[in-house]
């Protein structure tokens, strides 16, 4: 509804400005056709005079006064101009009206994914919410709560807290990147850099299950965000650690060509079936089959983000994964970035 107004007013803007050219201009063509046409006219005029002096001294007494019509040729011209002006006005207001639907897609498109976010964003965070606060309630009418429960009762508390913090943290990242006007701080990069800041990051959540992290990244050098590109590789380290089994290896490899980097991180773990590919990407999309297979907690966000930061940089992100077996995530990155903004 905004939309369609916007476009109409829009192109009402561009209809007026069009038409404002188009009308001044009819006139100016006018007025000097009308000059033009008088001076003619009265040219002619002494002509048919001295014409007319002249027959009359040959002795030769016909009328040759056939003078031109200015009347009427004004009107033809005021009719030709103002058919030339509907026929601008007709076309002007249907370009208009689909270049305003054009310019405005973008902006439509934008507010739509917003709106898109915050009603997703404001639904993840009001289940855990609600049970939060269902708990606490129920715990504050039980008039025997003993201390120990009490206890139990906050520090399940702080888990769900914990939880909503990192959904927080995940929501606000992913609300960064995804900025239109974000402004990116480009810079020469190693790819075998980047990856030991990301394991570093990872190190005790793979301890505690026992996972190797075997990082054979090489020292590609390449241009990019370096948080962004961190925060990839955090992200696909983290779910390579969350779906693998106890006593596992991960393994990250990284091959260069010359215009492009990938770093593919693989692992031993669940995998992902078929059907669920071409959901993980999306927003808060999170397979059944992790869920029921493993405890493994999360909100669906890791890999949105993952995309969005491989989108910034123009790199593609692909998954290679069979069930039970384990996954390959891959990104390619152009080795050189153009300065932008995205
Ligand atoms: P989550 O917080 O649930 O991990 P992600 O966006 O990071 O969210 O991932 C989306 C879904 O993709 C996960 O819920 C899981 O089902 C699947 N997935 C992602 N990475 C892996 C992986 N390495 N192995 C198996 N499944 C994975």
């Amino acid at each position: 509804m905004m939309f369609d107004n916007a476009r109409i007013k829009l192109t009402a803007w561009y209809l007026l400005i069009i038409m404002a050219v188009s009308i001044a201009f009819s006139l100016f063509i006018f007025r000097v056709a009308d000059h033009e046409m008088v001076r003619i006219d009265r040219r002619q005029q002494l002509l048919r005079e001295r014409f007319k002096i002249e027959m009359f001294r040959r002795g030769m007494l016909e009328d040759y006064n056939v003078p031109i019509d200015i009347i009427d040729l004004r009107k033809r011209i005021i009719f030709t101009l103002s058919l030339v002006n509907l026929v601008i006005f007709m076309i002007a207001g249907g370009a208009g009206y689909f270049l305003a639907g054009r310019t405005l897609k973008p902006i439509k498109d934008m507010i739509d994914e917003q709106s898109r976010f915050i009603s997703d964003a404001s639904h993840e965070l009001r289940t855990p919410l609600t049970s939060l606060r269902s708990a606490m309630e129920v715990h504050l009418r039980d008039k025997k709560l003993s201390l120990a429960q009490a206890k139990s009762l906050i520090a399940a508390n702080i888990d769900d807290v914990n939880k909503l913090q990192s959904l927080s943290d995940a929501l606000l990242q992913l609300a960064q990147y995804q900025k239109p006007n974000h402004s990116w701080l480009v810079e020469p990069l190693r790819v075998d850099q980047l990856v030991q800041q990301a394991v570093r990051r990872l190190e005790i959540l793979a301890k505690k299950k026992n996972i190797n992290i075997k990082n054979q990244a090489e020292n590609h050098k390449m241009e990019g965000n370096k948080q962004g590109l961190i925060d990839l590789l955090v992200i696909l380290l983290d779910n390579a650690v969350k779906y693998s089994p106890p006593n596992s290896q991960i393994v990250i490899n990284s091959k260069k060509t010359d215009r492009s980097v990938s770093v593919s991180v693989k692992d031993e773990g669940i995998g992902i079936a078929g059907k669920d590919i071409p959901f993980i990407f999306d927003r808060f999309f999170r397979s059944d089959y992790s869920r029921s297979k493993t405890k493994a907690t999360g909100y669906g966000l890791g890999l949105s983000i993952a995309k969005k930061i491989t989108d910034l940089h123009r790199g593609t992100i692909s998954v290679d994964s069979k069930p039970d077996y384990g996954s390959l995530f891959t990104v390619r990155l152009p080795v050189k970035q153009s300065s932008h903004k995205s």
